[in-house]
């Protein structure tokens, strides 16, 4: 049985047609960055929920989250049509493996790969000191549709201008081409060399560890490419240099 507490919208930021970020006053238990809760709202008598990524850093309020709603699904397209002062019920307990926590080999390097809003969970850990501690230079790859629907600009900004030596963010667009992104795929740069190339630096499973969210393709495949290359698993008793998790 899953315990809810009553969560209470405090904002809504519509981005695009599709995007849009809540901010959520709930009184959950502690998470660690990375991890997910989940969402319901009762519609029609009955409590409609779906898992969601807490995109803002643990120990704040409110509690962020980044939705895409072009689905069939119910429970994004009402989400996204929330007001301040709405109820939202949140699962009092945050769940998920996604974590830095999890990393026994830490590495030279921390690659996070995204799609959408598989970017959250990155987000959440990009604004804790985990990274920073654990690992000599972090790169965030974060492939959207448009431009457009890139968003967070300004957190990864901060982030630049914080650790310019660190930190290295590479935007991947699919559907236009712009300056200073990668036209593409996240799987097609990664076989072909052109997504370290324009990292500056290899991918080696002797000093990199790479996290994966989103599109479950995009996860499948570059994980895939990643295995061929000596990359394994991270699981429990059995540290890897991979963590994924996908959002379908
Ligand atoms: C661990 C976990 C964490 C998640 N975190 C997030 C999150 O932070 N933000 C978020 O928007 N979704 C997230 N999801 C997906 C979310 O749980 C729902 O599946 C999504 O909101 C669709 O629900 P729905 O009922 O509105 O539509 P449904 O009818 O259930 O839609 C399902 C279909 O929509 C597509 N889809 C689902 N999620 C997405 C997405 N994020 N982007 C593009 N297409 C998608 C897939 O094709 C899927 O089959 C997460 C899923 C998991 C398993």
């Amino acid at each position: 049985m899953t315990d809810w507490v009553k969560g209470v919208v405090a904002d809504i930021t519509h981005w695009t047609d599709n995007l849009f970020s809540l901010s959520i006053r709930a009184d959950i238990a502690p998470f660690t960055a990375g991890q997910y809760t989940s969402l319901a709202l009762d519609i029609d008598g009955e409590r409609v929920a779906q898992p969601y990524s807490i995109l803002s850093a643990p120990g704040t309020q409110p509690l962020e989250f980044f939705f895409y709603t072009q689905l069939e699904g119910d429970l994004s397209r009402k989400l996204s049509r929330s007001v301040a002062g709405d109820t939202v019920w949140v699962q009092q307990q945050p769940e998920g493996t996604l974590t830095l926590s999890g990393i026994k080999t830490p590495g030279r390097n921390l690659c996070l790969m995204a799609t959408g809003t598989g970017v959250a969970p990155f987000i959440s850990m990009l604004q804790t000191d985990l990274p920073w501690q654990q690992f000599e230079h972090v790169a965030l790859v974060y492939a959207a549709r448009v431009w457009d629907d890139f968003q967070y600009r300004e957190l990864f900004a901060a982030l630049q201008a914080k650790y310019p030596e660190r930190f290295t963010l590479l935007p991947f667009i699919s559907r236009e081409r712009r300056d200073g992104t990668l036209h593409g795929h996240i799987p097609d740069k990664l076989r072909s060399g052109e997504l370290e190339r324009h990292l500056g630096r290899e991918l080696k499973a002797d000093d990199s560890h790479v996290m994966l969210c989103g599109n479950p393709g995009m996860v499948k495949d570059a994980v895939t490419i990643l295995q061929t290359r000596g990359f394994r698993d991270n699981r429990p008793g059995q540290p890897g240099q991979l963590s994924y998790e996908s959002y379908w």
